[in-house]
Protein backbone atom coordinates (compact mmCIF):
# COMPACT_ATOMS: atom_id res chain seq x y z
CA UNK A 1 0.00 0.00 0.00
CA UNK A 2 1.18 3.20 -1.01
CA UNK A 3 1.99 5.81 2.07
CA UNK A 4 1.04 9.31 2.36
CA UNK A 5 3.94 11.38 3.08
CA UNK A 6 2.02 14.81 3.64
CA UNK A 7 -1.13 15.71 2.79
CA UNK A 8 -1.23 19.30 1.15
CA UNK A 9 -4.01 21.62 2.20
CA UNK A 10 -4.78 23.76 -0.91
CA UNK A 11 -6.88 26.74 -0.17
CA UNK A 12 -9.42 28.18 -3.40
CA UNK A 13 -10.41 31.63 -3.29
CA UNK A 14 -13.05 32.34 -6.18
CA UNK A 15 -11.39 35.59 -8.19
CA UNK A 16 -13.57 38.44 -8.87
CA UNK A 17 -13.35 39.02 -12.71
CA UNK A 18 -13.16 42.44 -13.83
CA UNK A 19 -15.15 44.35 -16.56
CA UNK A 20 -15.69 47.81 -17.59
CA UNK A 21 -18.91 47.70 -18.93
CA UNK A 22 -21.28 44.65 -17.32
CA UNK A 23 -24.66 44.34 -18.95
CA UNK A 24 -26.77 42.45 -17.07
CA UNK A 25 -29.68 40.42 -20.14
CA UNK A 26 -28.73 39.45 -23.62
CA UNK A 27 -32.57 40.47 -24.65
CA UNK A 28 -33.34 43.48 -27.02
CA UNK A 29 -31.81 46.59 -24.87
CA UNK A 30 -29.08 44.60 -23.38
CA UNK A 31 -27.97 43.78 -26.89
CA UNK A 32 -28.61 47.51 -28.15
CA UNK A 33 -26.34 48.86 -25.58
CA UNK A 34 -23.08 46.36 -26.65
CA UNK A 35 -23.76 46.86 -30.12
CA UNK A 36 -24.07 50.57 -30.01
CA UNK A 37 -21.22 51.07 -27.92
CA UNK A 38 -18.86 48.76 -29.72
CA UNK A 39 -20.03 50.19 -33.23
CA UNK A 40 -19.24 53.50 -31.71
CA UNK A 41 -15.59 52.68 -30.82
CA UNK A 42 -16.36 53.70 -26.86
CA UNK A 43 -15.23 50.50 -25.98
CA UNK A 44 -13.37 47.25 -27.51
CA UNK A 45 -15.73 43.81 -27.06
CA UNK A 46 -13.47 42.19 -24.71
CA UNK A 47 -13.82 45.39 -22.19
CA UNK A 48 -17.59 44.53 -21.99
CA UNK A 49 -19.10 41.69 -20.34
CA UNK A 50 -22.47 40.44 -20.93
CA UNK A 51 -25.05 38.23 -18.46
CA UNK A 52 -27.57 36.24 -20.30
CA UNK A 53 -28.12 32.71 -19.85
CA UNK A 54 -30.41 31.90 -22.12
CA UNK A 55 -28.62 30.30 -25.40
CA UNK A 56 -31.06 31.77 -28.28
CA UNK A 57 -31.86 35.62 -28.33
CA UNK A 58 -35.70 36.07 -29.15
CA UNK A 59 -37.63 39.00 -31.25
CA UNK A 60 -40.39 38.68 -29.24
CA UNK A 61 -42.18 41.05 -30.99
CA UNK A 62 -42.28 38.74 -33.55
CA UNK A 63 -44.04 36.07 -31.51
CA UNK A 64 -47.38 38.32 -32.34
CA UNK A 65 -46.90 37.14 -35.90
CA UNK A 66 -46.44 33.68 -35.09
CA UNK A 67 -49.61 33.44 -33.10
CA UNK A 68 -51.26 35.32 -35.89
CA UNK A 69 -50.32 32.95 -38.52
CA UNK A 70 -47.98 35.06 -40.22
CA UNK A 71 -44.81 34.15 -39.19
CA UNK A 72 -43.09 30.66 -37.76
CA UNK A 73 -41.34 30.79 -34.36
CA UNK A 74 -37.49 30.23 -35.75
CA UNK A 75 -38.00 33.57 -38.05
CA UNK A 76 -38.10 34.98 -34.41
CA UNK A 77 -35.02 33.65 -32.39
CA UNK A 78 -31.31 33.64 -33.28
CA UNK A 79 -28.35 31.63 -31.56
CA UNK A 80 -27.08 34.36 -28.73
CA UNK A 81 -23.54 34.42 -30.01
CA UNK A 82 -24.49 34.67 -33.71
CA UNK A 83 -26.46 38.46 -33.00
CA UNK A 84 -24.24 39.98 -29.61
CA UNK A 85 -21.33 41.32 -30.92
CA UNK A 86 -18.13 39.45 -31.44
CA UNK A 87 -15.31 39.07 -29.10
CA UNK A 88 -18.00 40.47 -25.80
CA UNK A 89 -17.20 38.63 -22.89
CA UNK A 90 -20.66 36.35 -22.30
CA UNK A 91 -21.53 35.04 -18.76
CA UNK A 92 -24.51 31.98 -19.50
CA UNK A 93 -25.17 32.11 -15.58
CA UNK A 94 -27.92 34.20 -14.45
CA UNK A 95 -26.89 37.14 -11.97
CA UNK A 96 -28.47 36.24 -8.12
CA UNK A 97 -26.83 39.71 -6.68
CA UNK A 98 -25.41 43.14 -6.97
CA UNK A 99 -23.75 44.82 -4.29
CA UNK A 100 -23.72 48.54 -6.13
CA UNK A 101 -21.71 49.64 -2.65
CA UNK A 102 -18.98 47.49 -4.12
CA UNK A 103 -19.36 47.09 -7.91
CA UNK A 104 -19.96 43.61 -7.63
CA UNK A 105 -22.38 41.15 -9.09
CA UNK A 106 -22.62 37.59 -7.65
CA UNK A 107 -23.95 34.60 -10.12
CA UNK A 108 -25.92 31.70 -9.49
CA UNK A 109 -22.53 29.19 -9.73
CA UNK A 110 -20.98 31.48 -7.10
CA UNK A 111 -18.47 34.06 -9.40
CA UNK A 112 -17.96 37.12 -8.76
CA UNK A 113 -17.40 40.07 -11.00
CA UNK A 114 -16.80 43.15 -10.90
CA UNK A 115 -17.26 46.78 -12.89
CA UNK A 116 -16.93 50.10 -13.65
CA UNK A 117 -20.08 50.74 -14.96
CA UNK A 118 -23.31 48.50 -14.55
CA UNK A 119 -26.28 48.80 -16.86
CA UNK A 120 -29.26 46.14 -16.44
CA UNK A 121 -31.48 45.31 -18.74
CA UNK A 122 -33.10 42.28 -17.60
CA UNK A 123 -36.50 42.89 -18.85
CA UNK A 124 -39.44 40.91 -17.07
CA UNK A 125 -40.49 37.82 -15.87
CA UNK A 126 -43.85 36.49 -17.23
CA UNK A 127 -45.66 35.43 -14.42
CA UNK A 128 -48.51 32.84 -15.37
CA UNK A 129 -48.16 30.89 -11.84
CA UNK A 130 -49.63 34.04 -10.45
CA UNK A 131 -53.30 32.63 -12.26
CA UNK A 132 -54.30 29.59 -10.86
CA UNK A 133 -54.61 26.91 -13.20
CA UNK A 134 -53.13 28.51 -16.25
CA UNK A 135 -50.10 26.80 -16.58
CA UNK A 136 -51.38 23.43 -16.11
CA UNK A 137 -53.73 24.86 -19.14
CA UNK A 138 -51.54 26.56 -21.22
CA UNK A 139 -48.86 23.47 -20.81
CA UNK A 140 -52.19 20.65 -21.93
CA UNK A 141 -52.26 20.61 -25.99
CA UNK A 142 -55.72 19.86 -25.69
CA UNK A 143 -56.96 22.54 -23.94
CA UNK A 144 -57.60 25.11 -25.87
CA UNK A 145 -55.71 27.98 -23.63
CA UNK A 146 -52.43 29.66 -25.53
CA UNK A 147 -50.67 33.36 -25.39
CA UNK A 148 -48.47 34.96 -27.59
CA UNK A 149 -46.23 35.61 -24.46
CA UNK A 150 -44.33 32.89 -24.85
CA UNK A 151 -43.40 31.34 -28.15
CA UNK A 152 -44.65 27.75 -27.74
CA UNK A 153 -48.28 29.11 -26.42
CA UNK A 154 -47.75 31.70 -29.33
CA UNK A 155 -47.58 28.75 -31.68
CA UNK A 156 -50.16 27.10 -29.74
CA UNK A 157 -52.61 29.88 -30.50
CA UNK A 158 -51.70 29.86 -33.85
CA UNK A 159 -53.02 25.83 -34.17
CA UNK A 160 -56.10 26.73 -32.20
CA UNK A 161 -57.23 29.59 -34.49
CA UNK A 162 -56.76 27.32 -37.44
CA UNK A 163 -58.52 24.54 -35.73
CA UNK A 164 -61.36 26.71 -33.82
CA UNK A 165 -65.24 25.61 -35.03
CA UNK A 166 -67.00 28.70 -33.61
CA UNK A 167 -68.05 29.28 -29.20
CA UNK A 168 -67.28 32.02 -27.04
CA UNK A 169 -63.52 33.63 -26.99
CA UNK A 170 -61.75 35.47 -24.29
CA UNK A 171 -58.94 37.32 -24.04
CA UNK A 172 -57.81 38.40 -20.83
CA UNK A 173 -55.28 41.51 -19.88
CA UNK A 174 -54.04 41.96 -16.53
CA UNK A 175 -52.72 45.80 -15.87
CA UNK A 176 -50.22 45.71 -18.05
CA UNK A 177 -47.17 48.34 -19.00
CA UNK A 178 -48.18 48.07 -22.83
CA UNK A 179 -51.24 47.97 -23.60
CA UNK A 180 -51.16 47.66 -27.18
CA UNK A 181 -49.70 44.50 -27.71
CA UNK A 182 -52.50 42.30 -26.08
CA UNK A 183 -54.58 43.70 -28.69
CA UNK A 184 -53.48 42.19 -31.64
CA UNK A 185 -54.12 39.12 -31.14
CA UNK A 186 -57.83 40.62 -30.68
CA UNK A 187 -58.02 41.70 -34.01
CA UNK A 188 -56.06 39.32 -35.59
CA UNK A 189 -58.09 36.10 -34.57
CA UNK A 190 -61.29 37.72 -35.33
CA UNK A 191 -59.70 38.33 -38.96
CA UNK A 192 -58.58 34.94 -39.64
CA UNK A 193 -62.12 33.30 -38.08
CA UNK A 194 -64.11 35.96 -39.93
CA UNK A 195 -61.97 34.89 -43.25
CA UNK A 196 -63.09 31.62 -42.38
CA UNK A 197 -66.96 32.61 -41.92
CA UNK A 198 -66.90 30.81 -38.04
CA UNK A 199 -69.29 31.82 -36.07
CA UNK A 200 -67.64 33.76 -33.04
CA UNK A 201 -68.50 35.54 -29.65
CA UNK A 202 -65.60 38.10 -28.93
CA UNK A 203 -65.10 39.17 -24.98
CA UNK A 204 -61.81 40.91 -24.21
CA UNK A 205 -61.18 41.49 -20.29
CA UNK A 206 -58.77 44.33 -18.84
CA UNK A 207 -57.63 44.92 -15.43
CA UNK A 208 -57.09 48.53 -16.63
CA UNK A 209 -59.64 51.14 -16.79
CA UNK A 210 -59.36 52.13 -20.49
CA UNK A 211 -58.87 50.40 -23.64
CA UNK A 212 -55.62 52.06 -24.38
CA UNK A 213 -53.79 54.84 -22.25
CA UNK A 214 -54.05 57.39 -24.52
CA UNK A 215 -57.40 58.89 -25.72
CA UNK A 216 -57.25 59.19 -29.27
CA UNK A 217 -55.68 55.48 -29.53
CA UNK A 218 -58.43 54.38 -27.06
CA UNK A 219 -60.66 56.08 -29.19
CA UNK A 220 -59.92 54.49 -32.35
CA UNK A 221 -59.45 50.89 -30.84
CA UNK A 222 -63.27 51.62 -29.55
CA UNK A 223 -64.92 52.48 -32.51
CA UNK A 224 -62.53 49.27 -34.40
CA UNK A 225 -63.81 47.07 -32.14
CA UNK A 226 -67.77 48.38 -31.58
CA UNK A 227 -67.80 47.96 -35.45
CA UNK A 228 -66.46 44.09 -35.39
CA UNK A 229 -68.59 43.59 -32.74
CA UNK A 230 -66.15 42.52 -29.55
CA UNK A 231 -67.57 42.82 -26.47
CA UNK A 232 -65.01 44.61 -24.08
CA UNK A 233 -65.12 44.84 -19.94
CA UNK A 234 -62.83 46.96 -18.14
CA UNK A 235 -61.73 46.62 -14.64
CA UNK A 236 -61.78 42.75 -14.76
CA UNK A 237 -58.55 40.37 -13.65
CA UNK A 238 -58.19 36.77 -14.11
CA UNK A 239 -57.36 35.01 -11.40
CA UNK A 240 -58.46 30.94 -12.42
CA UNK A 241 -58.27 29.17 -15.20
CA UNK A 242 -60.36 25.62 -15.14
CA UNK A 243 -61.69 23.41 -17.89
CA UNK A 244 -63.30 25.97 -20.17
CA UNK A 245 -64.12 28.58 -17.10
CA UNK A 246 -62.33 30.96 -16.00
CA UNK A 247 -62.67 33.08 -12.80
CA UNK A 248 -62.06 37.02 -12.82
CA UNK A 249 -61.94 39.47 -10.30
CA UNK A 250 -63.48 42.83 -9.99
CA UNK A 251 -60.43 45.41 -9.50
CA UNK A 252 -62.93 47.96 -8.02
CA UNK A 253 -64.95 45.74 -5.94
CA UNK A 254 -62.92 42.71 -5.76
CA UNK A 255 -66.12 40.68 -6.89
CA UNK A 256 -65.76 37.32 -8.47
CA UNK A 257 -67.52 36.41 -11.24
CA UNK A 258 -67.21 33.01 -13.95
CA UNK A 259 -67.53 32.64 -17.47
CA UNK A 260 -66.96 29.91 -19.62
CA UNK A 261 -65.31 29.74 -23.03
CA UNK A 262 -64.40 27.70 -26.06
CA UNK A 263 -61.19 29.81 -26.73
CA UNK A 264 -58.99 31.73 -23.79
CA UNK A 265 -55.82 34.03 -24.67
CA UNK A 266 -53.74 34.96 -21.71
CA UNK A 267 -51.61 37.94 -21.06
CA UNK A 268 -49.47 37.49 -18.09
CA UNK A 269 -48.91 39.86 -15.62
CA UNK A 270 -45.40 40.55 -15.37
CA UNK A 271 -42.93 41.69 -12.81
CA UNK A 272 -38.90 42.30 -12.33
CA UNK A 273 -36.20 39.91 -11.05
CA UNK A 274 -36.27 39.30 -7.72
CA UNK A 275 -32.15 40.44 -7.94
CA UNK A 276 -33.24 44.00 -8.38
CA UNK A 277 -34.72 44.50 -5.03
CA UNK A 278 -32.59 42.08 -3.13
CA UNK A 279 -29.40 44.05 -4.32
CA UNK A 280 -31.25 47.38 -3.03
CA UNK A 281 -31.86 48.78 -6.64
CA UNK A 282 -35.30 48.56 -6.91
CA UNK A 283 -37.91 51.06 -6.69
CA UNK A 284 -41.28 50.17 -4.78
CA UNK A 285 -42.74 47.73 -7.50
CA UNK A 286 -38.85 46.16 -7.91
CA UNK A 287 -37.92 48.09 -10.59
CA UNK A 288 -34.03 49.52 -11.17
CA UNK A 289 -35.03 53.11 -9.64
CA UNK A 290 -33.69 54.96 -12.45
CA UNK A 291 -34.15 58.66 -13.03
CA UNK A 292 -36.65 59.07 -16.10
CA UNK A 293 -34.84 61.28 -18.30
CA UNK A 294 -31.11 60.60 -17.70
CA UNK A 295 -31.31 56.60 -16.72
CA UNK A 296 -29.25 57.02 -14.17
CA UNK A 297 -29.80 54.85 -11.11
CA UNK A 298 -31.21 57.20 -8.93
CA UNK A 299 -28.73 56.76 -5.42
CA UNK A 300 -25.69 54.71 -7.34
CA UNK A 301 -23.98 57.00 -9.61
CA UNK A 302 -22.51 54.09 -12.35
CA UNK A 303 -25.71 52.24 -12.61
CA UNK A 304 -27.95 52.00 -15.36
CA UNK A 305 -31.36 50.61 -16.51
CA UNK A 306 -33.15 50.70 -19.74
CA UNK A 307 -35.87 48.93 -21.13
CA UNK A 308 -38.62 46.26 -19.15
CA UNK A 309 -36.85 46.33 -16.26
CA UNK A 310 -36.64 49.71 -15.62
CA UNK A 311 -38.66 52.37 -13.38
CA UNK A 312 -39.29 54.32 -16.46
CA UNK A 313 -42.69 55.20 -15.99
CA UNK A 314 -43.26 54.79 -20.57
CA UNK A 315 -45.04 51.34 -22.28
CA UNK A 316 -42.06 48.93 -22.20
CA UNK A 317 -41.57 48.42 -26.12
CA UNK A 318 -38.85 47.16 -27.82
CA UNK A 319 -38.91 51.00 -29.71
CA UNK A 320 -38.61 52.20 -26.37
CA UNK A 321 -35.20 50.27 -26.00
CA UNK A 322 -34.31 52.08 -29.58
CA UNK A 323 -34.95 55.57 -28.13
CA UNK A 324 -33.31 55.51 -24.47
CA UNK A 325 -30.02 53.30 -25.30
CA UNK A 326 -28.44 56.71 -26.71
CA UNK A 327 -29.51 58.68 -24.12
CA UNK A 328 -27.87 55.93 -21.63
CA UNK A 329 -24.66 55.52 -23.79
CA UNK A 330 -24.28 59.41 -23.88
CA UNK A 331 -25.03 60.24 -20.79
CA UNK A 332 -22.77 56.88 -19.30
CA UNK A 333 -19.66 58.45 -21.13
CA UNK A 334 -20.59 61.81 -19.90
CA UNK A 335 -20.54 60.96 -16.63
CA UNK A 336 -17.21 58.71 -16.61
CA UNK A 337 -14.92 59.27 -19.12
CA UNK A 338 -15.90 63.31 -19.29
CA UNK A 339 -16.81 63.88 -15.64
CA UNK A 340 -19.55 65.72 -16.86
CA UNK A 341 -23.47 65.84 -15.25
CA UNK A 342 -25.62 63.75 -17.37
CA UNK A 343 -28.56 65.11 -19.46
CA UNK A 344 -32.05 64.68 -19.33
CA UNK A 345 -32.72 63.87 -22.94
CA UNK A 346 -34.91 60.90 -22.70
CA UNK A 347 -38.58 62.45 -22.88
CA UNK A 348 -40.55 58.55 -22.30
CA UNK A 349 -40.94 57.74 -26.54
CA UNK A 350 -42.38 54.56 -27.04
CA UNK A 351 -44.30 52.83 -30.07
CA UNK A 352 -47.12 50.35 -29.89
CA UNK A 353 -48.01 49.38 -33.56
CA UNK A 354 -50.99 47.36 -33.20
CA UNK A 355 -52.45 44.80 -36.39
CA UNK A 356 -56.07 45.72 -36.60
CA UNK A 357 -56.59 43.59 -38.93
CA UNK A 358 -54.08 41.50 -41.42
CA UNK A 359 -53.87 44.21 -43.61
CA UNK A 360 -53.41 47.48 -41.41
CA UNK A 361 -51.84 48.35 -38.47
CA UNK A 362 -52.47 51.38 -36.07
CA UNK A 363 -49.38 53.17 -35.43
CA UNK A 364 -49.39 54.16 -31.22
CA UNK A 365 -46.54 56.57 -30.60
CA UNK A 366 -46.62 59.04 -27.80
CA UNK A 367 -44.19 59.99 -24.57
CA UNK A 368 -44.62 61.02 -21.13
CA UNK A 369 -47.22 62.22 -20.06
CA UNK A 370 -49.93 60.54 -22.51
CA UNK A 371 -48.85 63.13 -24.94
CA UNK A 372 -48.89 62.10 -28.74
CA UNK A 373 -45.40 62.05 -30.50
CA UNK A 374 -45.93 60.65 -34.15
CA UNK A 375 -43.76 60.03 -36.83
CA UNK A 376 -46.08 59.27 -39.07
CA UNK A 377 -49.42 61.61 -38.31
CA UNK A 378 -51.15 61.52 -42.23
CA UNK A 379 -51.14 57.74 -41.38
CA UNK A 380 -51.51 57.42 -37.80
CA UNK A 381 -54.85 59.21 -37.90
CA UNK A 382 -56.46 55.96 -38.20
CA UNK A 383 -55.16 52.30 -38.71
CA UNK A 384 -53.33 52.38 -42.29
CA UNK A 385 -51.83 49.71 -44.89
CA UNK A 386 -48.65 51.79 -45.01
CA UNK A 387 -47.99 51.02 -41.00
CA UNK A 388 -48.96 47.71 -41.57
CA UNK A 389 -45.65 47.26 -44.23
CA UNK A 390 -44.04 49.01 -41.48
CA UNK A 391 -44.23 46.77 -39.16
CA UNK A 392 -44.60 43.24 -40.80
CA UNK A 393 -41.43 43.84 -43.52
CA UNK A 394 -39.58 46.85 -42.08
CA UNK A 395 -39.50 46.45 -38.97
CA UNK A 396 -37.71 42.79 -38.19
CA UNK A 397 -35.27 43.52 -40.97
CA UNK A 398 -34.19 46.94 -38.90
CA UNK A 399 -34.01 44.57 -35.74
CA UNK A 400 -32.07 41.30 -37.22
CA UNK A 401 -29.83 43.20 -40.36
CA UNK A 402 -29.50 46.70 -38.40
CA UNK A 403 -29.98 46.69 -35.15
CA UNK A 404 -27.48 43.98 -33.69
CA UNK A 405 -24.99 45.82 -36.12
CA UNK A 406 -25.58 48.64 -33.36
CA UNK A 407 -26.77 50.50 -36.67
CA UNK A 408 -30.49 51.40 -35.82
CA UNK A 409 -31.50 54.37 -34.21
CA UNK A 410 -35.35 53.50 -34.11
CA UNK A 411 -37.31 56.21 -35.47
CA UNK A 412 -34.00 58.59 -36.13
CA UNK A 413 -33.26 55.78 -38.58
CA UNK A 414 -29.76 54.77 -39.47
CA UNK A 415 -27.37 55.87 -37.01
CA UNK A 416 -24.39 57.59 -38.16
CA UNK A 417 -22.57 58.31 -35.26
CA UNK A 418 -21.67 61.90 -34.85
CA UNK A 419 -19.90 61.65 -31.22
CA UNK A 420 -21.55 62.36 -28.09
C1 LIG B 1 -45.73 39.11 -27.58
C2 LIG B 1 -44.95 40.38 -27.54
C3 LIG B 1 -45.14 41.32 -28.55
C4 LIG B 1 -44.43 42.52 -28.53
N1 LIG B 1 -44.63 43.42 -29.54
C5 LIG B 1 -43.90 44.57 -29.56
C6 LIG B 1 -44.04 45.48 -30.65
O1 LIG B 1 -44.83 45.28 -31.55
N2 LIG B 1 -43.26 46.59 -30.65
C7 LIG B 1 -42.35 46.83 -29.66
O2 LIG B 1 -41.65 47.83 -29.74
N3 LIG B 1 -42.21 45.98 -28.60
C8 LIG B 1 -42.95 44.86 -28.54
N4 LIG B 1 -42.81 43.97 -27.49
C9 LIG B 1 -42.00 44.36 -26.32
C10 LIG B 1 -40.52 44.07 -26.49
O3 LIG B 1 -40.30 42.77 -26.92
C11 LIG B 1 -39.84 44.31 -25.13
O4 LIG B 1 -40.17 45.60 -24.68
C12 LIG B 1 -38.33 44.18 -25.26
O5 LIG B 1 -37.99 42.84 -25.56
C13 LIG B 1 -37.66 44.60 -23.95
O6 LIG B 1 -36.29 44.36 -24.02
P1 LIG B 1 -35.46 44.02 -22.69
O7 LIG B 1 -34.07 43.80 -23.12
O8 LIG B 1 -35.79 45.04 -21.66
O9 LIG B 1 -36.09 42.66 -22.17
P2 LIG B 1 -35.89 41.23 -22.87
O10 LIG B 1 -35.83 41.37 -24.35
O11 LIG B 1 -36.97 40.37 -22.29
O12 LIG B 1 -34.46 40.73 -22.38
C14 LIG B 1 -34.16 40.53 -21.03
C15 LIG B 1 -33.02 39.52 -20.97
O13 LIG B 1 -32.51 39.49 -19.63
C16 LIG B 1 -32.19 38.16 -19.32
N5 LIG B 1 -32.20 37.99 -17.86
C17 LIG B 1 -33.28 38.00 -17.04
N6 LIG B 1 -32.89 37.77 -15.76
C18 LIG B 1 -31.55 37.64 -15.78
C19 LIG B 1 -30.57 37.37 -14.78
N7 LIG B 1 -30.91 37.19 -13.49
N8 LIG B 1 -29.27 37.28 -15.14
C20 LIG B 1 -28.91 37.45 -16.45
N9 LIG B 1 -29.80 37.69 -17.44
C21 LIG B 1 -31.10 37.78 -17.12
C22 LIG B 1 -33.29 37.35 -20.00
O14 LIG B 1 -32.88 36.01 -20.20
C23 LIG B 1 -33.50 38.11 -21.29
O15 LIG B 1 -32.76 37.60 -22.37
C24 LIG B 1 -43.50 42.76 -27.48
C25 LIG B 1 -43.30 41.79 -26.47
C26 LIG B 1 -44.02 40.62 -26.50
C27 LIG B 1 -43.81 39.58 -25.41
Amino acid sequence: MRKLNHISIYAFTVRAIHSQIAIIGGGTAGLNVSAQLVRDGHFIPQQIRIFEPYKMHAYQTGWTMVGGGMCKVQQTMKPMEKVLPKNVCLSDCPVVRIDPEQNTIITMDGQKYTYDQLVVASGVQRDYASIKGALQYLENPEAPVGSIYYYRYAQKIDKMIKEFEGGKLIFSEPLTKCEGIPSNMVFLTHERLSARGVKCDFHVYKANDTIFGIPKYSEILGELAHEKGLHCHLKKRLIEVQDHKVIFEDVETKQLFTSDYDFLHIVPPQKPAAFIADSGLGDSDGYVNIHPNTLQHVRYSNVWALGDCSSLPTSKTAAAVMAQTPVLIKNLIRTWRLKQSPLPEYQGYTSCPIYTSNKKVLLAEFKYNKQLDETFPVFQSSDSKAMYLLKKHFFPFAYWQLMVRGLWGGRDGIRLFKGI
